[in-house]
């Protein structure tokens, strides 16, 4: 999840030609943007369990999934499971990073729920490995947090699974942002373009946060959205 985007509020001053000739008698229109560039909505793509098996697509410089995030310029969130990865792995992640995509804490061990114990370390691992990158999100390995405050005591915020996946936008917990799941093979997960642009108008409708967890990346298409 990259933050900053979205706590840029964007203020554009409307004077009307009335108001430019009369402005003692006609005060100023301001408007406020829920979103950059007055956006509806806003999407972020997050990619889980990098480091691990059938993944390598998601970052690096032969990634097929990164590259087509690089083609359009957008970013996405690399969500590492440090105890797996490898000097290929952190290679690639600081490829990642120098295009400006997140590296973030997907724990040490991907474990059934992700112990406290990991929450320094697997944020350690990402900032030795990829100079620069703070790693102040973290998504919880098979949707299991360790618990809202001992996240927040490492971490900015924290994604997870949720039967209602689109975050409001000022989300109540930061520790719990929703995620909707995607992906080929075996989680049966929704995987194609309607389903990626119906989750996209969901977020819109609702002037909310969406937020793509993808599992299992074979080959992906940006659908300009
Ligand atoms: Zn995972």
């Amino acid at each position: 999840m990259t933050f900053t985007v979205f706590y840029k509020f964007f203020i554009v001053h409307l004077l009307s030609a009335l108001a430019i000739t009369s402005a003692a008698s006609t005060a100023p229109t301001f408007e406020i943007g829920t979103w950059g560039n007055f956006c509806q909505g806003a999407i972020s793509h997050t990619f889980d369990d990098y480091g691990m098996s059938g993944t390598g697509n998601a970052a690096g410089a032969n990634g097929a999934g990164e590259a087509a995030f690089d083609a359009k310029g957008f970013h996405s969130t690399i969500f590492v499971v440090t105890g797996s990865a490898s000097a290929a792995t952190w290679t690639n992640c600081k490829y990642a990073f120098a295009k400006g995509h997140e590296i973030a804490s997907h724990s040490v061990t991907h474990s059934g729920t992700m112990p406290t114990s990991e929450l320094a370390p697997s944020q350690n691992a990402v900032r030795q490995n990829v100079p620069g990158e703070k790693c102040v999100t973290i998504a919880y390995p098979n949707c299991n947090t360790p618990g809202d405050a001992q996240v927040l005591q490492y971490y900015i915020a924290g994604r997870n699974c949720a039967a209602s996946p689109v975050t409001e936008k000022s989300p109540g917990n930061f520790a719990q942002i929703n995620s909707k799941m995607f992906g080929a093979g075996s989680c049966g997960c929704p995987n194609t373009a309607t389903d990626f642009n119906n989750y996209a108008d969901q977020a819109a409708l609702s002037n909310g946060w969406a937020v793509v967890c993808s599992q299992a990346l074979a080959a992906i298409t940006i659908h300009g959205r």
